[in-house]
């Protein structure tokens, strides 16, 4: 019996770690290249966010009000645009995913429990549609794709995450000061980082890459090769 896995149906990467360590960038630029799908699950925890900022919902307080719009919230993308655009209740959100405002409240929403149980349940049916993908968030390797082919775990300094961002932002015209970022981006490692439910942790099989000296480019070469040479190794 012929027991070689064929990854022309088959090949899940996942990309976890801190925020600002330039997954999304990277996971998006390696699907290209291994001509295969895209997830950004970020988007799907900023998308129930930004549905509880649409309708005046405080995470803090009000828990059970997050749980009925997550339940309502019918989270679908469209795979013909890239990156694809997420649609809540039949409304394009990805406008507002990136706001200050759903960036603050965000980590709040991703720690309740049983958003995380609908949020994973809907990642892994999107791995069932789409059974080649790369996917990037906080708990890919670890709680959502456990069987994952080829698990990455990146990594920067937060001085250098937060320069990245706010270059980003500037690049896009807004207003950045480096030091608030920096300061934000420690707080929201630290809340996804102590969360009981599925929090931002290296699964033992992933191969840990530090970004903060690389560019995308070589960063994204360098998973590529990776990927390649697990590949052929079986
Ligand atoms: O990756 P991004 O910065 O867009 O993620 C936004 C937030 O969503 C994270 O800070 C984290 O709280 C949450 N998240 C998560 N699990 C994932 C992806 C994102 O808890 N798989």
């Amino acid at each position: 019996m012929n027991q070689t896995p064929n990854f022309t149906d088959h090949l899940i990467v996942t990309l976890d770690g801190p925020a600002g360590s330039g997954k999304s960038a990277v996971a998006r630029q390696l699907a290209q290249r291994l001509e295969v799908d895209f997830l950004d699950t970020g988007a799907m925890y900023r998308g129930i966010t930004a549905l509880c900022l649409n309708h005046d919902i405080d995470p803090m307080t009000q828990p059970d009000k997050v749980l009925e719009i997550a339940r309502k919230a019918e989270l679908d993308f469209d795979w013909q645009v890239d990156p694809p655009a997420l649609y809540a209740m039949g409304q394009n959100l990805t406008e507002q995913l990136r706001s200050s405002a759903v960036t603050l409240a965000v980590s709040g929403i991703a720690a309740l429990g049983p958003i995380r149980e609908i949020l994973v349940e809907a990642q892994r049916k999107i791995g069932k549609a789409h059974p080649r993908l790369v996917t990037e968030g906080r708990d890919q390797g670890s709680v959502v794709f456990p069987e994952a082919e080829v698990k990455f775990y990146l990594v920067a300094k937060p001085q250098v995450r937060a320069k990245r961002r706010a270059l980003q932002m500037r690049q896009a015209g807004q207003q950045a000061d480096e030091n608030l970022i920096c300061k934000q981006i420690v707080e929201r490692d630290h809340k996804d980082s102590t969360r009981k439910d599925g929090p931002l942790i290296c699964p033992d099989d992933a191969v840990t890459i530090d970004t903060s000296e690389m560019t995308l480019n070589q960063v994204v070469e360098h998973l590529h090769q990776i990927v390649m040479q697990r590949l052929t190794n079986v």
